[in-house]
């Protein structure tokens, strides 16, 4: 199967539009000249209205990963005691990262396929009053898991401690209200939502951060978020940065605001209700009960042997799907459906997927089921509230 034909539906990185590629692919520009300037201002002030803030956001070179660890050297000293929230591989990630910088550590473990309780999260802040920073994961794309922000931020707020949060998979496909939930540092990358290619990371910082930034001696210098701070104000990066990936992340948000932000959320609640009715339909357990279903990524744990096989035979087909991570390796398969994605790729995905079990139409049939009930709940003018949740 050509690449170019191939249905990419892995958590990231995420089909990129043609007209997002075009632009992507213009010719380079002076990276200190009026024309990246105005390219970068735009593309950071218009992210402000995905974030939900008003806080700075700054533009680092480099993956999910490296606004990860840009929050920790920026924000935490040698010995601070920290709480991580780790039901998947990516919190465990922040784990990892903060262990490299020396802190000590708290792990509150949630299983791997649900979300954390806030109120687990409280009552842990509350007997060890000396965290200073909470480090969360949105959507725990390991699990497809979705957290409760909004809960999580209100189990913060007796505490000093800093709430920051990975949003890697879930900025510009499901609701994150930053300043609302009262999150100090969002973290997310081009590659997923943002329908980008990889190579650039953003992340917001609050009033409260950046204060603590000041006071944090940690060695730090191509991720000093000052740095990057200083030079935002003369309207320049610091570094020459990823220039083909803004001229693409300017078109990526043109299309998002063209669709509206919460048409983009709906949708994502549609793909993910299509694709679980026809999940459904084939007997495939799903990882994660309904309440802490992903808008943007769904695990599937089957009950045959050998994934490995199951997904290099639907590879040939066309489709790319992912396998599990960690713990779950082995154990389950993804469906990434966030970014490009719309209701007719979920019915090609399940398609492939029934086809190769020997089903033939009613994974299809129960998602297209989906797709007809949500598109009149809109017509009526109702919106789309999720037929899971
Ligand atoms: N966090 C989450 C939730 C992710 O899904 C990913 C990417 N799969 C990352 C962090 C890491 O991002 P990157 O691979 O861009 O460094």
């Amino acid at each position: 199967m050509a690449f170019d034909r191939q249905q990419l539906r892995i958590p990231g990185p995420t089909p990129v539009p043609p007209q997002v590629v075009s632009a992507g692919a213009r010719p380079m520009v002076n990276h200190r000249g009026p024309v990246f300037k105005s390219t970068m201002m735009n593309v950071l002030e218009r992210l402000k209205k995905l974030f939900k803030t008003q806080n700075t956001i700054l533009a680092l070179t480099g993956s999910g990963t490296s606004a990860m660890e840009a929050s920790v050297a920026n924000l935490i000293n040698v010995n601070d005691e920290v709480l991580v929230l780790v039901g998947g591989t990516f919190g465990d990630r922040w784990a990892k990262i903060c262990s490299a910088y020396q802190a000590q550590v708290h792990i509150l473990e949630y299983p791997w396929g649900e979300g954390v309780e806030p109120q687990q999260v409280a009552d842990f802040l509350r007997r060890n009053p000396r965290i200073t920073a909470v480090f969360a994961t949105h959507n725990e794309s390991s699990t497809g898991v979705l957290n409760d922000l909004q809960g999580i931020g209100a189990a913060l707020a007796d505490s000093d401690a800093l709430y920051i949060v990975d949003a890697v998979s879930s900025l510009g496909g499901v609701d994150v209200r930053t300043d609302q939930w009262g999150i100090d540092v969002v973290c997310t990358a081009s590659q997923k939502c943002l329908m980008s290619p990889p190579g650039l990371a953003f992340i917001s910082l609050s009033e409260r951060a950046k204060q603590r930034m000041a006071q944090v001696s940690s060695p730090r210098f191509y991720f000093d978020l000052r740095i990057y701070m200083e030079w935002l104000a003369k309207e320049e990066p610091p570094f020459t940065p990823n220039v083909a990936c803004f001229f693409a992340m300017e078109k990526a948000l043109d299309l998002i605001e063209s669709e509206g932000l919460e048409q983009v959320f709906a949708r994502h609640m549609i793909l993910r209700d299509m694709v679980r009715a026809g999940l459904r339909a084939l007997d495939l357990p799903l990882l994660v009960a309904d309440k802490w279903a992903s808008p943007t990524v769904t695990a599937v744990k089957p009950k045959f042997d050998n994934i490995g096989r199951f997904l290099a035979e639907l590879r040939d087909t066309g489709v790319e799907l992912a396998g599990g991570q960690g713990r779950l390796s082995g154990e389950i398969f993804r469906i990434g459906h966030m970014g490009n994605a719309s209701p007719l790729d979920m019915l090609t995905t399940l398609a492939a997927i029934e086809a190769r079990l020997g089903s033939h139409g009613q994974a299809v049939a129960a998602a297209e089921q989906v797709w007809s009930r949500a598109q009149q709940e809109q017509r009526g003018g109702q919106g789309y509230e999720g037929d899971s949740v």
